[in-house]
């Protein structure tokens, strides 16, 4: 293999995957390209007042993909290495998340170039608020509804509210989700990522005929989705040998105890940094590990067709959005490792925020019981029909939740668009 360095780009592998599924449905070339490109991108600057009395800039995004199914739904990311390629993909894998999932919405990310680190609580609404602001004739209930992602949580969702209820001079609660109950949040969406990724998980054990209590898991990140992950198939009786975060990755071949670990987690500032238990290892060599199942749950383009012929784990569940380049599909696939991918493995977070947006609008308050019963359904459902259209076409997970994404979207948008009259099919 070359030792050229290959700059790996989101948007690209989910053009790459997208092209794949588009053939095998014989798509229009038209509606393929409509398809391809956002509807809306929009760039904002904004300055706030720092603690120390200066003033910065910032440059955020947000990008609305597809609004076919309903208003864009999709999160907001602080991170240094924001940009707006990455948003761009991430905008694109909501659609296909909502359609694969039968969610009535379209898709839509955004995103500032910010490290949350690195700023206080006061700076963080005020970027936040300031990023409202600018957004604020985008955003709306039925419009663009925002949601957390890398780097911004509860807090983050209720200034955001806050700030747009203030513009509008009314409270107006669905316009974002991932909210605190006491801000109008649901139950359970704050572990909704985490738990759909562990019901997708048991699903794809039980396709392989593993029994929860005898598998290993290695899980990247943890965060929301790491954490959440982590705990429910520990709970479950799944051994998870590895965990990792940004700062640093261990491993414990008798089983981590993720409660233990998640208690320290909270005590020491949000970071898994000293965990005694374990045994520190490299990074890059959690993906490497002999495990049943890996959990990438951080960020892109963790797994390339650099290290992907030296995994050895037999189900990768993508907690994360985008965790496997496009030139490491082949390679996975040839190696007969089970790949659920993002836009099916992560989409309990879009359920729930989904419920949220429906209580909000209907004013009501949903029991725990019924929102997991919820979500265990719809997912279920999802799992079972991108595996039954797998077999049909003989193409891999992924590639059937982007047949199935791509054709509900494509039949939806020919019926919006009037000046569409060529066919949406090709005829052979
Ligand atoms: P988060 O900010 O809560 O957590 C991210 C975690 O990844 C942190 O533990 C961080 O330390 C770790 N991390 C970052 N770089 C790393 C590296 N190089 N190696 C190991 N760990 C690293 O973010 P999150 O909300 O958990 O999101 C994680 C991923 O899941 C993202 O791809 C996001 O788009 C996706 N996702 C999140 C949600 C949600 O509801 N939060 C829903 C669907 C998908």
């Amino acid at each position: 293999m070359s030792s050229e360095i290959i700059k790996h780009n989101p948007f690209q592998s989910m053009i790459d995957r997208f092209n794949i599924a588009a053939d095998i449905l014989k798509l229009d070339d038209s509606i393929k390209q409509k398809l391809q490109r956002p509807e809306k991108q929009i760039t904002v600057n904004f300055s706030i007042t720092l603690d120390n009395g200066n003033v910065q800039n910032f440059e955020g995004y947000r990008v609305i993909h597809n609004t076919a199914l309903g208003p864009s739904k999709g999160g907001i990311r602080y991170d240094t290495a924001v940009n707006l390629d990455e948003v761009k993909a991430l905008a694109a894998w909501m659609t296909w998340k909502s359609a694969v999932t039968g969610i009535p919405f379209g898709g839509a990310k955004g995103g500032i170039i910010c490290d949350p680190r690195n700023h206080s609580k006061t700076e963080l609404e005020k970027i936040t608020r300031a990023y409202t602001k600018a957004l604020s004739d985008i955003f709306g209930p039925e419009k663009d509804v925002p949601a957390p992602d890398m780097g911004t949580g509860p807090d983050e969702m209720g200034w955001l509210m806050d700030e747009f209820s203030i513009l509008h001079g009314r409270p107006i609660h669905a316009v974002v989700t991932g909210k605190h109950l006491h801000s109008g949040g649901s139950l359970g969406r704050v572990e909704a990522t985490g738990r759909g990724v562990s019901i997708i998980t048991l699903l794809a054990l039980e396709k392989l005929k593993i029994r929860p209590a005898r598998a290993t898991a290695a899980i990247q990140g943890f965060g929301n989705v790491g954490l959440h992950s982590a705990l429910f198939l520990h709970e479950k009786g799944v051994k998870i040998v590895a965990v990792s975060d940004v700062s640093e990755a261990f491993y414990n071949p008798n089983g981590i105890n993720i409660p233990e670990l998640i208690l320290y987690y909270n005590l020491n500032n949000k970071t898994i940094k000293g965990y005694p238990n374990s045994v520190a290892i490299k990074h890059e060599d959690l993906l490497l590990l002999d495990v049943d199942v890996l959990i990438p749950a951080a960020k892109e383009d963790v797994i390339t067709q650099k290290n992907a012929g030296d995994i050895k784990a037999r189900i990768i569940v993508e907690g994360a959005n985008g965790p496997v380049a496009s030139d490491a599909d082949q390679i996975l696939h040839d190696k007969n490792i089970l790949v659920v991918p993002d836009i099916l493995a992560n989409a309990g977070g879009v359920t729930v925020s989904y419920f949220e947006w429906l209580q909000n609008s209907l004013l009501e308050s949903w029991r725990i019981s019924q929102i997991n019963k919820r979500l265990e359904d719809i997912l279920e459902k999802g799992f079972e029909t991108v595996f039954r259209v797998a077999v049909k076409h003989n193409v891999t997970p992924r590639i059937a939740a982007y047949i199935i994404a791509l054709k509900k979207v494509a039949e939806t948008q020919s019926v919006k668009e009037v000046a569409l009259e060529a066919p949406l099919f090709k005829q052979n």
